[in-house]
């Protein structure tokens, strides 16, 4: 990956929106603050209602904060309408004129501003090029596939230039194949264009692929901001460890820390060595997360044991979850190899190794 200039693009201060009044409240956004570095593939990532679209459109400036500031290259961006904001969106629906052409589609924005001819006419072959619709410029947008649509919606979003690419669950409406080869396809498109990309997706996988950076938000709040690596290795709490991908969690008695490791003592009476974040305190009841592909099944003897209750085949890797003798549950991912069956069967007495630097004692 190339190096990311250090400039932020986009800072969000202590931004807040509240709509309704009275009992009727919604905190959409709580004190929110983020910044976004230039050139960055930056995701919003966090089930539905948490609040993502509306800092979306608070940058887009199609409505307004109730507290807090949003700076554009330092500036305060508050007086600027929409359409004077260098920042374009791709919205979930496309929003495409259907009687138009692909190459009008796609020219619109530019129009718009009072672009001359030929200029509009060289910047939508470039376009036309970028997003590889050459073939299709003079069809109707009526007429074209949803990928295809997709495409047209980016190259128009991307025409006018903007600094920022503000995009809401753009591939949400496209089946799975053609969803993975827009991600790869999008992921180009920032690289090639050099455009800062602000990414809203609820698909934990989508933004773990995409990402530089991801913002995971619940309930208004961003609980943690890192990349996609930091994110799914080093979750500050329960809530981002448990929305990115499966996770085990085990209750443990946290003491001996030293050099951010502690040893944990589960309930299976077995100690572990976890790691453990700064200014973390010693306590008998704290919470151990452990991913699935981190511990390994045995029939004989581990740190933890159990029966096995059910096993889940994924073509990749099996999933096999134990029922601790502790009465906590547990899953161990299993890469598949070509040989039939993943060893095991619902029922078998098994133990569970956990891996040196497999363990990560929560905050919260
Ligand atoms: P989704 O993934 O479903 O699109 P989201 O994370 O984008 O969700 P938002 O659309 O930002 O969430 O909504 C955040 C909260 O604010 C929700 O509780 C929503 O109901 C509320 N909300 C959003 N817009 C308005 C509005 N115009 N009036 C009242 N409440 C709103």
């Amino acid at each position: 990956m190339p190096d990311k200039p250090d400039r932020n693009a986009i800072e969000v201060v202590n931004v807040s929106k509240i709509f309704g009044s009275g009992e009727g409240q919604v905190a959409a956004l709580d004190t929110v603050s983020v910044s976004i570095r230039e050139n960055e593939f930056f995701t919003l990532l966090g089930p539905s209602g948490c609040g993502k679209t509306t800092l979306l459109r608070l940058i887009a400036g199609f409505d307004f904060p109730t507290a807090g500031e949003i700076l554009l290259y330092g500036q305060d961006i508050a007086p600027l309408p929409p359409f004077k904001r260098p920042v374009n969106t791709v919205f979930q629906s496309y929003a495409l004129f259907p009687h138009m052409t692909v190459a009008d589609n796609i020219g619109f924005g530019l129009e718009m501003l009072g672009k001359p001819r030929a200029e509009i006419k060289a910047r939508v072959a470039e376009m036309l090029k970028l997003v590889k619709m050459e073939a299709l410029a003079g069809r109707r947008t009526s007429q074209i596939s949803g990928g295809q649509q997709q495409r047209v919606a980016l190259a128009r979003a991307l025409a006018p230039q903007p600094k920022v690419l503000l995009l809401d669950e753009p591939l949400s409406a496209l089946d799975y194949k053609l969803r993975k080869e827009m991600q790869i396809e999008l992921k180009r498109l920032q690289h090639e264009t050099g455009i800062t990309f602000i990414f809203v997706t609820h698909d934990q996988e989508e933004a773990l692929t995409m990402s530089d950076r991801i913002a995971v938000m619940s309930s208004g709040k961003i609980l943690q901001v890192g990349s996609p690596w930091d994110i799914y290795d080093k979750p500050a709490e329960r809530f981002v460890a448990d929305f990115i991908g499966e996770t085990n969690f085990l209750t443990a008695a946290i003491s001996e820390m030293a050099n951010g490791k502690a040893r944990a003592t589960l309930k299976s009476g077995a100690t572990i060595e976890a790691t453990v974040a700064q200014g973390f305190q010693p306590k008998p009841n704290a919470t151990v997360v452990v991913r699935p592909e981190h511990a390994k099944l045995t029939k004989g003897k581990g740190e933890l044991s159990g029966r096995v209750d059910n096993i889940v085949y994924f073509g990749t890797d099996t999933h096999i979850h134990v029922h601790l003798d502790s009465g906590e549950l547990f899953t161990v991912r299993q890469q598949n190899t070509r040989s039939a069956g993943c060893g095991f069967e619902k029922g078998d007495a098994v133990g569970i190794l956990i891996g040196s630097d497999a363990a990560q004692v929560l905050k919260d």
